[in-house]
Formats: structure tokens, sequence, C-alpha cells
């Protein structure tokens, strides 16, 4: 399999919804988690953004 049917197969992957999720947490979420802990890990949580890492899609 070449480079370009390797890509392919992903973004086959995400066209029938099979995204490869990351979670990445904001900024504020993780101040607060630090200076709030342990409630802070509230809005640390609350403050998650899932991204799909292939075509960057929010899930
Ligand atoms: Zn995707």
């Amino acid at each position: 399999m070449d480079g370009k049917a390797y890509q392919q197969n992903l973004m086959n992957l995400c066209a029938s919804g099979n995204h490869d999720v990351t979670k990445k947490y904001g900024v504020c979420g993780i101040i607060c988690a630090i200076l709030l802990f342990p409630c802070g890990l509230i809005c640390l949580f609350s403050d998650v953004e899932k991204r799909c890492v292939r075509c960057g899609a929010k899930v």
C-alpha cells in the first residue's frame, strides 16, 4: 500500500464515522484544575474538546 492509498484508507474511516478521537483540554480548565484542586477537576473535564486527529472534525 503506498502513501496515497494509506491516506485514502484513513479518510474512508473518517467518512464512515470512525474517527480517531483525541481529547484536548482547554488552558482555562487546566489552570482551574491546578488552582482549585480537587474541585477544579470539574472545570478541567467540562473544558474538554474532542477532535479527530485525522480530519480535525469536532466529535
Ligand atoms: Zn476524522
